[in-house]
């Protein structure tokens, strides 16, 4: 059996080849979708269309 490596950010057990640059990829998946938000949010903030921008990240993040 493998040796089982815990990721630091969510603290369950990974194979060690599913564990990159420190982190798992659910963690990975994670961070990328929260800087796709923030870019997104800042965006939304430098828009001229700020209103219904924000509306809209409201909505998806139902
Ligand atoms: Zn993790």
């Amino acid at each position: 059996m493998a040796q089982m490596v815990e990721c630091p950010f969510c603290h369950y057990s990974y194979d060690p080849g599913e564990i990159i640059g420190g982190k798992c990829l659910d963690c990975m998946e994670q961070e990328r979708q929260m800087q796709a938000r923030s870019e997104h949010a800042f965006k939304v903030m430098t828009s001229p269309f700020y209103q219904m921008d924000f509306m809209e990240a409201l909505n998806e993040s139902k």
